[in-house]
């Protein structure tokens, strides 16, 4: 292991540098940490979703794909589950639930202005958690927070990513794609007029756009009677 301490910068810090593991995984399109991780479930509506953790060096390897991991944490927690598979499996499920919970807390927000109190407790609960155990470091700009390496600590950086979401990000900028398909993806929509729609034109975008076209095309035919 590189280094015994392991330090996390700001929301999403320096991506990992290690090979993609999963080059087949849609690019990370929700610009704020905590989003990529709740869209890693995708067609909630689905009889069977589309979950792209399956294990918790998926976990990992997600979450560090979105920024919010270093290639050295990376490792040390790759370590840590394959010493611990069953502690690293009981931790995927929990993270899972926290995903889950940010989920339904960020999509009711963006399109109903409603927030479940029992998932907000959820994510309040493993902050505090991930708090308890980090210890605040001197540095500058600003100072971090540093954690033992820890299989918790994918949980307790989703929890805190979304609470600085909630209470300090730009919180009138999350949006659920507007795909009829019901991807579902949340984002921070960064556009200057605040006009974006889609978790992204490859996505979800085109698909749309040429079926608008095929609805154009077809109301212009005339009708046979
Ligand atoms: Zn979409």
């Amino acid at each position: 292991m590189a280094d015994a301490t392991t330090q996390v910068a700001g929301t999403t810090s320096e991506a990992a540098a290690l090979p993609d593991p999963h080059p087949d995984w849609p690019e990370p399109v929700g610009g704020w940490l905590c989003l990529d991780v709740a869209n890693s479930l995708e067609g909630r509506h689905k009889d069977v979703p589309d979950d792209r953790l399956r294990t918790y060096a998926d976990l990992v390897h997600w979450v560090a794909r979105a920024g919010g991991l270093t290639a050295d944490q990376v490792a040390a927690l790759l370590a840590l589950a394959a010493d611990d598979p069953n502690g690293a499996r009981r931790e995927l499920r929990r993270a899972a639930d926290v995903r889950d919970a940010v989920f339904r807390t960020f999509h009711g927000l963006a399109t109903a202005g409603r927030t479940d109190p029992a998932d907000l407790a959820v994510v309040q609960e493993s902050h505090a958690e991930g708090l308890r155990h980090a210890r605040l470091v001197p540095g500058a700009p600003t100072f971090t927070w540093a954690w033992e390496p820890d299989l918790r600590l994918v949980r307790w950086l989703v929890a805190r990513s979304a609470v600085e979401l909630a209470t300090a990000g730009p919180l009138a900028r999350v949006k659920a794609c507007a795909s009829e398909e019901g991807c579902q993806y949340l984002f921070v929509d960064t556009s200057k007029n605040g006009s974006r729609r889609w978790c992204s034109m490859a996505h979800c975008g085109n698909q749309a756009k040429a079926r608008a076209l095929t609805e154009r095309r077809r109301a212009r035919r005339p009708t046979a009677r």
